[in-house]
């Protein structure tokens, strides 16, 4: 099964102090306009699972999606940020919600960083990132709306974009076109990978908790 088909909305929270229980969730963030609900809605197939937002600054929600391929996982879609038409005191709050979700939330195994390949690497992607930093778990870039370069600018825009975050290891990147539908095998092979590790983690977990069978039990020495 494809990884992100047949999402389902879950719940729509305001504020980080109603945040849902979850084992494991990846979230997406992106500049508003960057096309983070086209991202969402084509990786899950479904044309209006995320709301494309004709108003920016309107919906400033945290919205979660349940995949179906693994119950226990959660697609999150934080507020876009860095909106022209809110007051910049509306704007700094929600970078600050944003920086404290990024940084605290425990069951935030990856993020996915929207960025129009057009103008990537905005003061506020690289706040993100660095909020993401200090947790050293993974973060894949989509440059998005790459339909709108040629093959040359595409190419030039990955490398120049690469060696920008080259001091950024947990930094993947790769080009995305919600509207010729390119890149969603890519998107899903790293969040597979994602769920692969987190998964062998707690296998690990599991193991680490047992009795060592390899231990001679004292009891049973004569
Ligand atoms: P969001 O604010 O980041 O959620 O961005 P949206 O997904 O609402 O997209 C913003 C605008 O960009 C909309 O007009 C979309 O139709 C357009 N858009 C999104 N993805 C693509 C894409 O891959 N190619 C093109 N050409 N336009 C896109």
């Amino acid at each position: 099964m494809n990884l992100f088909q047949n999402a389902k909305f879950f719940t729509t929270v305001n504020h980080l102090k109603d945040l849902p229980d979850t084992p494991a969730e990846i979230a997406f963030v992106g500049r508003s306009n960057a096309g983070k609900s086209s991202a969402i809605n084509t990786l899950c197939n479904h044309v209006r699972l995320a709301y494309v937002s004709k108003t920016p600054g309107r919906t400033q929600h945290i919205n979660f999606f349940r995949l179906a391929s693994h119950f226990d996982y959660f697609l999150v879609d934080l507020p876009g940020y860095g909106y022209a038409e809110v007051p910049e005191s509306v704007r700094a709050h929600w970078v600050e919600l944003l920086g404290r979700y990024l940084q605290t939330r425990e069951s935030l195994i990856g993020l996915l960083l929207i960025m129009d390949a057009r103008h990537p690497l905005k003061e506020l992607d690289m706040r993100m990132l660095d909020f993401f930093r200090m947790r050293g778990q993974p973060v894949h870039i989509l440059l998005s709306k790459s339909d709108k370069m040629n093959r040359q600018e595409q190419n030039k825009t990955l490398a120049t974009v690469r060696q920008a975050l080259a001091g950024y290891p947990q930094v993947s990147i790769q080009l995305f076109s919600s509207s010729k539908k390119q890149g969603l095998e890519q998107v899903e092979t790293v969040v597979a990978g994602w769920f692969a590790g987190l998964e062998a983690r707690q296998a690990d977990e599991l193991t680490d908790g047992e009795p060592d069978d390899r231990t001679p039990d004292p009891d049973s020495a004569s």
